[in-house]
């Protein structure tokens, strides 16, 4: 959870000078689930595993039960990702997680190509693809097209890949206690 990404802009006139600064720091409001599991030790020759940080861990967490669920304002009600501690549209801190169908279509997609890590390289020609969430098309995640849940990267042909197929999410446990969300064709 470290990419970064900008927030919605507008042209309105707003009555402060930053209207999308978040205040400074201050100790969450709500209670959070700490901390998150130390990650296991990296293997170069495994597929890379999430990296949680503070407001990125509750995603992960949910996953671990079969849960997907995006971080909103608990105020506001805006789901916003990827997981921060401010809500960009009223400054509040209070969070929480509203759980989503499962449901998307690929928004895009990539294949990627050589030189790859090892462990991907194993499994190429393989994808990643963009998902945008049918509860929130704002929000898009990044993942894999697979046959089935602890399928291998490789288990859909790319030819069959579509930029707005409707797909389904699926957990794979990745690692023991690191669980990624994946993602079927709804018609495979
Ligand atoms: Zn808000």
């Amino acid at each position: 959870m470290s990419t970064s990404m900008t927030g919605p802009t507008d042209n309105a006139p707003e009555p402060r000078p930053s209207p999308r600064t978040c205040p400074s720091p201050e100790p969450h409001s709500s209670p959070r689930t700490r901390p998150f599991p130390e990650p296991p030790p990296p293997d170069a020759d495994a597929l890379l595993l999430p990296v949680p940080d503070d407001d990125g861990a509750p995603f992960w967490q949910y996953a671990a039960r079969g849960e997907l669920r995006v971080q909103g304002c608990a105020a506001c009600g805006e789901l916003r990702f990827p997981p921060r501690p401010c809500c960009p549209h009223c400054q509040s801190f209070d969070d929480r997680w509203q759980r989503m169908s499962g449901r998307g279509r690929i928004w895009s997609y990539v294949l990627p190509h050589p030189p790859l890590l090892p462990a991907y390289a194993a499994q190429a020609p393989y994808n990643v693809i963009v998902v945008e969430l049918a509860d929130a098309p704002r929000i898009r995640l990044v993942g894999n097209l697979v046959a089935a849940p602890d399928a291998p990267l490789d288990s859909v042909d790319p030819a069959r890949i579509r930029i707005g197929a409707p797909v389904k999410v699926v957990f794979h446990e990745q690692a023991p206690g690191v669980t990624v969300p994946r993602w079927l064709l709804e018609r495979p």
